[in-house]
């Protein structure tokens, strides 16, 4: 029997292991795939209070091992479900685990553009992570599409060793940070592609090169390129958890800022719920707060 079972080992759900652990409470932590969730990806964090400059992976890291220092218990195994009751259940696909409270910390994934042959590339020229396989492309021309913080984070980090990046976006402004934009416009191999999509990957075994289309003129361009970096935002992965806990329409876990749910004692923290800032200092505060919610109500 746990006080708290968190259901993902993201920023959020080892910021919450982190406060439910120092409260005194025995706590499991569930992850499906590794611990550090969309951040361990990131090449460089420069906007989390405190910390003047850390990659993803380390930032990702110290948490895990913070949690786990404090006496975290982390499973690796997928949730098939969570049951509501005298005691609440969470099942996954290994064993069924008793608590008192439930965080929902499932973070997002990426967004894929929806292309032909898309998932067939993926290792042969797509990717969604320009940390993990932008080593690969060397003094090679890739694409990055997105104009969120990920893509300009991504093409900046891309442009240090490729020889060409293209950044595509769908609009002519951008999503992301004013600091990175100005960052790239500085960057002499950095071409950026705006009001545009990406509509085909050329290529049999691996991208030789992708079309490009303009979104206003409607004229099609082929951009040479080895590589295809996709980083157009993230899905929320909750339909699990659907028969009890309410979804938006884009199935993220209604919540507000008290991380509370539809159901009493179950709590949603950072990317997964409802909310208007996705951050890193975002994910860290709702995991505080969940955690000290949960914390309330087993008392
Ligand atoms: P995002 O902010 O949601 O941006 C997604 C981008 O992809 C947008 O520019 C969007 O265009 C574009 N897009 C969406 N669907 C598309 C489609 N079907 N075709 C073409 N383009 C499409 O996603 P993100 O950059 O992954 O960032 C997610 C969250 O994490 C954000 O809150 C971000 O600030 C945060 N983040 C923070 C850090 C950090 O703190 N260091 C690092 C990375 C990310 P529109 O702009 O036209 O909608």
């Amino acid at each position: 029997m746990y006080d708290i079972i968190i259901i993902g080992a993201g920023t959020a759900g080892l910021s919450a292991a982190i406060y439910g652990l120092r409260a005194g409470k025995k706590v499991l932590v569930l992850e499906q795939l590794s611990y550090g969730g969309q951040i361990i990806n990131t090449p460089e964090i420069e906007n989390y209070p405190g910390i003047k400059n850390i990659s993803g992976f380390d930032f990702a890291t110290g948490l895990y091992e913070q949690a786990t220092a404090l006496g975290a218990e982390v499973k690796y195994e997928q949730v098939t479900g969570i049951a509501d009751g005298a005691e609440k259940q969470v099942t996954t696909t290994e064993a069924t685990y008793s608590c008192k409270a439930i965080i929902i910390a499932t973070g997002a994934k990426n967004r894929p553009l929806g292309l032909d042959r898309e998932a067939e590339l993926v290792g042969g020229g797509v990717s969604y992570c320009a940390t993990c396989d932008g080593a690969f492309y060397k003094k090679r021309p890739v694409a990055v599409n997105g104009g969120g913080n990920t893509a300009l984070e991504d093409a900046l980090f891309l442009s240090n060793y490729c020889s060409k990046v293209y950044l595509i976006h769908r609009r002519d402004t951008f999503r992301g940070e004013v600091k990175q934009v100005e960052q790239l416009k500085a960057k002499e191999n950095v071409e950026f592609v705006l009001n545009a999509t990406v509509t085909a990957l050329l290529g049999e075994d691996q991208v030789e090169g992708i079309e490009v289309t303009d979104k206003i003129t409607g004229e099609k361009r082929t951009l040479q390129v080895d590589g295809l970096f996709i980083a157009i935002g993230q899905m929320p992965e909750n339909a699990v958890f659907a028969p009890l806990i309410e979804l938006d329409t884009a199935g993220y876990v209604v919540a507000g800022e008290d991380c509370k749910t539809n159901v009493e004692g179950i709590y949603a923290a950072g990317d997964c719920r409802t909310k208007t800032v996705r951050q890193l200092t975002t994910a860290a505060a709702d995991g505080a707060v969940a955690a000290l919610a949960a914390c309330a109500y087993i008392g």
